[in-house]
């Protein structure tokens, strides 16, 4: 069982985005969907889901904050490094 911890995800903007169970250490590059523990904004666990390559906007400041893509065959959101503040 991979060790995991609970961060927070704001855009540079200050907006609280996501809560998100990471795994392993080092930045945070992509969120696995089903990882996403509260989605602040309601910008990633939409019904229906967003779609492989559908751009992510925050809703406070409309960067782009992530890319939707499959990853080890698993919906994730690739983030967009120079958008996102991490702890
Ligand atoms: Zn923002």
């Amino acid at each position: 069982m991979v060790k995991r911890r609970s961060i927070e995800v704001h855009c540079g903007c200050g907006k609280l985005l996501a809560r998100y169970s990471k795994g392993g250490k080092g930045r945070l590059v992509k969120m696995f969907f089903e990882r996403i523990l509260v989605d602040a904004c309601g910008v990633f666990l939409t019904e229906p889901a967003p779609a492989l390559h559908q751009e992510l906007f925050c809703p406070q400041c409309q960067k782009r904050i992530a890319t939707v893509q499959v990853i080890r065959g698993k919906f994730a959101a690739k983030l967009n490094q120079g958008a996102i503040v991490q702890p």
